[in-house]
């Protein structure tokens, strides 16, 4: 085209056919993607790292013209090259909803995507409670982190953990995301004071996923309202193979293709007795399996 430059940049907002492109030191671009449907036959999303061809460097006006390969995909929400989730439950007020819970975690091992686990409201959780859910989330391996929004503690560790990556946040509402996020986000940022400036907040009803610029090179994804993490569907011969701690036991059960729920001679099954597997990832991995089989998607 006419351009005067081409610029790198990620993808943070997309709103009806435009795109908002992040390019460090540079600042936002609101462009169009003429062409690249029908060149590459890909639609771009959010969390794309995209080249574009700059039309009008003081209105900030630009062109995508290229899509760099994707790292991973989601499809719920519509978003690409996450490096990580922060999957954010309570404590307690409400409690974990162990099978929701699972199921980011399983959808994400599925996918090969880190998540870190934040469990917050710690200020008014008990210790038995605190000692139960450590226990559950050990056991399968995954790094956990206790946080208060309201008391500011661990947020810190929590910032440490996003640091350099874009990271989606995803939980059920009311378990203080908004909140985690809302200290995160620095106040006097100026890239994402461009952001709100340039995307015209309240003029469109819907609300679309969006990356937040927080530190540099840092992003999270901020989906309001959004609870579930949807990336594929898969058979439920696969589920096994995303609970990690019954990797161990794979080969060692009686029959071959052993599918960990009523068969004889079965080892994770016996390592559920003798503790070793946890009951409440064991159940969550039962309800998964029967929704698989009656063919539910998630
Ligand atoms: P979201 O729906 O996940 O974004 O949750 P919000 O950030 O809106 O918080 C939901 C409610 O929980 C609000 O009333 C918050 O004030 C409260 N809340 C958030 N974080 C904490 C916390 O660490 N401790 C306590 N006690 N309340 C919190
Ligand atoms: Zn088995």
């Amino acid at each position: 085209g006419m351009g005067m430059a081409f610029m790198q940049g990620k993808i943070v907002k997309g709103i009806a056919g435009f795109y908002y492109v992040h390019v460090v030191e540079s600042g936002i671009y609101e462009c169009k993607a003429k062409g690249i449907f029908r060149k590459e036959k890909i639609k771009p999303l959010v969390g794309d790292d995209v080249v574009i061809d700059v039309l009008d460097e003081e209105e900030k006006l630009g062109n995508i013209t290229e899509v760099r390969k994707r790292t991973n995909e989601l499809i719920r929400p519509a978003v690409a090259n996450i490096d990580q989730v922060l999957v954010v439950f309570a404590v307690t007020d409400p409690k974990p909803h162990h099978n929701l819970l699972d199921r980011f975690l399983i959808m994400m091992e599925s996918k090969d995507i880190p998540v870190f686990l934040c469990f917050n409201k710690k200020d008014i959780a008990t210790k038995p409670e605190i000692k139960e859910l450590q226990a559950i989330y050990r056991s399968c391996d995954y790094p956990v982190i206790f946080t208060s929004a309201k008391e500011d503690e661990n947020i810190e560790e929590v910032r440490r953990i996003l640091r350099g990556k874009t990271t989606a946040v995803a939980g059920p509402s009311g378990v203080g995301k908004s909140s985690i996020i809302n200290i995160l986000q620095p106040e006097a940022n100026m890239e994402t004071g461009e952001i709100s400036r340039k995307i015209a907040r309240g003029k469109h009803t819907t609300r679309h996923s969006e990356l937040i610029l927080i530190e540099e090179s840092t992003y999270i994804m901020d989906t309001p309202g959004f609870s579930s993490l949807y990336a594929n569907d898969f058979e439920k011969e696969e589920l096994k193979f995303y609970f990690r701690e019954f990797a161990e036991y794979e080969g060692r059960c009686r029959f071959q293709g052993c599918d960990h729920i009523h068969e004889p001679g079965c080892a994770v099954k016996a390592a559920l007795e003798e503790g070793k597997i946890h009951p409440v990832r064991y159940k969550s991995y039962t309800e998964m399996y029967e929704e698989l089989k009656e063919k539910k998607r998630y």
